[in-house]
């Protein structure tokens, strides 16, 4: 596959990137591992202090690092700013937790003195999609990093530029070479690093059919992976949700980063005697979106990722309606060069659907009108997904206990999806397993170690 930069406001080629061959990837595994060993069991006094110049770093020259993504996937030079911002608090979370995180962990055994340590298995591979292209790196490489497992980086086909600001940025801290390495390569080359017995495990971030497919090849290879993938995300709104607050949150929580959001709220499940009142917020929402150049600070919605995103999302909306889906509002082309989508109502989705059960990656919001709680609940989890869900509700016990009932990784209350370092992060069914982010993602590629020694 080509690795190329693609302003997708204006199609503009900017850069693009040769394939390494297998030689030189046979090298960067054997820099890697070699940095692995020389890490191992060693002080991270050196790597804390790295770890915080990145954030340093990234927070001096957040713009320019903003600038590199919006001109290469699309998002708002705010949202690009805001994402270098939380990956710079990344950064300073494990650099500071990771002591703490670290420390041998006592046993209680009759059996002598017992304890576990937490040591680094070796090297990590990651890979990445383009929504968050410097956000989806930090939570794997701050922690890994911390840990000593050095990192080999295969991020998505539309972002080399970002992969290559963020390796800039790591090696300019002061990080030793092969502490990140970014790869230009194929997916059998992809296929060959998993095998690689160098090679502990792997990460990634994407779409079903890139997990199963890497997820396959780490399984016969017998190595750990951690897979975060989509979403098709419930926002329920209950009986005595405050509409005010829901009206602040709701249109946002759909469309920003132009709806290519894995834990964007997809899907707006409303009680009957809201439900049309809450269509004509999300219709008056959609309708003062300001379209354009995602670099000019007036533009409040993005073009897509790529002309395949668009194309995708729009044979989605095609496929929805031709099915019985009604547009609510919305699906009008846009007369702009750029891969825009204008935000679109559907509702009268019904369970024998296509789009029912599929995710929809732009900003569509698909709108189900319920009875009762149960029913919310019901449909919440009728979902192969089970990656976030919001619930708003004023009795805040209550919400709680709806949380317990639905079949997601992650359930924000009274708010919008959002992610912080110290907040576990990832899902369940077909959003993937594992977590990242927190203990829990620190804990991903560790090699929990128990020592015991026999009592004299
Ligand atoms: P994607 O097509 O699966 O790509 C993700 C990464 O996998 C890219 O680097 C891609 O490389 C690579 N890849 C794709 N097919 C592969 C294969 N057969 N073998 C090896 N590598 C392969 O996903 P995407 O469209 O870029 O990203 C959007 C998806 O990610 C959405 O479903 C979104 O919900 C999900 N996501 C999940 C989370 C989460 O934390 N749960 C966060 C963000 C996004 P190429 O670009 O070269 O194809």
């Amino acid at each position: 596959m080509a690795y190329q930069t693609i302003n997708p406001f204006n199609n503009e080629v900017l850069k693009s990137y040769e394939n390494i061959s297998d030689e030189k990837l046979e090298q960067m595994l054997a820099d890697s591992h070699a940095l692995y060993k020389k890490w191992r069991g060693g002080p991270i006094d050196e790597r804390k202090e790295i770890l915080h110049k990145i954030a340093e770093l990234m927070r001096a020259e957040k713009t320019q690092l903003a600038t590199v993504m919006t001109k290469e996937m699309g998002k708002l030079i705010a949202e690009s700013e805001a994402e270098v911002e939380l990956c710079a608090n990344i950064a300073d979370y494990f650099a500071d937790q990771a002591e703490e995180f670290l420390k041998p962990t006592p046993l209680v055994t009759d059996a002598g003195d017992a304890y576990y340590e937490k040591q680094a298995l070796g090297v990590l591979f990651m890979v990445e999609p383009w929504n968050f292209p410097y956000y989806q790196i930090m939570r794997v490489f701050a922690p890994n990093f911390m840990i000593g497992n050095p990192m080999m980086l295969k991020h998505a086909s539309i972002t080399p530029s970002s992969a290559e600001a963020f390796v800039e940025i790591v090696r300019r801290a002061g990080a030793p070479e092969s502490s990140l390495t970014n790869l230009f390569i194929d997916y059998d080359q992809v296929d060959q690093t998993i095998a690689d017995k160098r090679v502990i495990g792997v990460a990634l971030t994407g779409s079903e059919r890139s997990g199963a497919s890497v997820a396959k090849n780490a399984g016969e290879n017998l190595k750990k992976s951690s897979l975060e993938l989509g979403g098709n995300d419930p926002f329920i709104i209950l009986d005595d949700a405050d509409m005010n607050k829901v009206k602040k949150i709701a249109p946002s929580a759909r469309i920003s980063n132009a709806g290519q959001t894995c834990t964007a709220s997809k899907r707006f499940i409303v009680m009957a005697d809201k439900y049309e009142a809450f269509l004509e917020m999300l219709k008056e929402a959609f309708s003062q979106v300001k379209l354009g150049d995602p670099m000019n600070r007036d533009t409040t919605l993005a073009p897509l990722s790529s002309p395949d995103a668009k194309k995708n999302l729009q044979k989605q909306v095609d496929e929805a309606v031709a099915s019985g889906a009604k547009v609510y509002y919305g699906n009008e082309p846009v007369d702009l060069p750029g891969q825009f989508f204008q935000p679109t109502i559907l509702i009268d989705i019904k369970r024998d659907n296509p789009m029912f059960d599929q995710e929809m990656f732009g900003p569509v919001a698909t709108v189900y009108k319920v009875n009762s709680e149960v029913e919310a609940i019901d449909l919440a989890n009728d979902s192969s997904y089970g990656l976030g869900s919001v619930i708003f509700s004023e009795d805040l016990e209550h919400a709680k206990q709806v949380a317990s009932q639905l079949e997601t990784g992650m359930t924000f209350i009274n708010q919008a999806w959002t992610s912080l370092p110290e907040l576990p992060f990832g899902g369940v069914k077909n959003s993937g397993y594992g977590r990242e982010m927190a203990e829990i993602g620190f804990d991903a590629f560790v090699n929990e170690h128990l020592v015991l020694t026999a009592k004299r």
